[in-house]
């Protein structure tokens, strides 16, 4: 099973994909986790996504898609995997096309939550790069470069929408319910 997980930031994608994950047996494979652990361990790569990140935006295209062909490359990404914040653009789309064939993705899970609850959550959480400014940034960024890849996914036929408000135990039962749903059916 290869799923892909979309949403704002705030949305709680990266609990439930982590959730998921564990419950279906498959790589959680984050490239948020990926870039924040580099920049932690002050490896180059590290260095130079530091800033980006601090200001909210993305790293360049070339960057994330070597890291993320490397790592679902690896041994525990061959029984399925979910992808939590990649691709984000669309040329990490076609990126990820060239790597799985345009048929690699079974699901994608749109976690869909109200603007004034992501802001109110992303302030909460106290994240380094989760400021005001940032937070702001981060959800201009997402509207304009990610939000656009939904449509894509629906041309497709793949795509599921999940309510990403109340109890963090429901959403995952939610999640998991429409990943063995037919797509459109939510
Ligand atoms: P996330 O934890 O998914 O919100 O990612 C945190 C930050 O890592 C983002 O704000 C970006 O700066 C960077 N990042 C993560 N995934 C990507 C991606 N697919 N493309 C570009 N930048 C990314």
């Amino acid at each position: 099973m290869r799923l892909l997980f979309i949403g704002p930031p705030g949305a709680g994608k990266g609990t439930q994909a982590q959730r998921v994950a564990e419950r279906l047996g498959i790589a959680h494979v984050s490239t948020g986790d990926m870039f924040r652990a580099q920049v932690a361990a002050g490896t180059e790569l590290g260095k130079r996504v530091e800033a980006i990140m601090k200001a909210g935006d993305y790293v360049p295209d070339e960057v994330t898609v070597a890291m993320l062909a490397e790592r679902i490359a690896e041994p525990d990404a061959a029984a399925g995997f979910i992808l939590d914040g990649f691709p984000r653009t669309l040329g990490q789309v076609e990126a990820l096309d060239d790597l799985l064939g345009p048929d690699g993705l079974d699901r994608v899970v749109v976690l869909d939550v109200p603007e004034d609850e992501l802001v109110r959550r992303l302030l909460a959480r106290g994240r380094a790069d989760d400021t005001e400014e940032t937070v702001r940034t981060r959800l201009a960024v997402y509207r304009e470069q990610t939000e656009p890849l939904v449509d894509l996914y629906s041309r497709r036929g793949i795509v599921v929408h999940v309510d990403g408000v109340g109890d963090v135990d429901e959403i995952t039962e939610r999640v998991l319910a429409a990943v063995d749903s037919r797509p459109g059916a939510e």
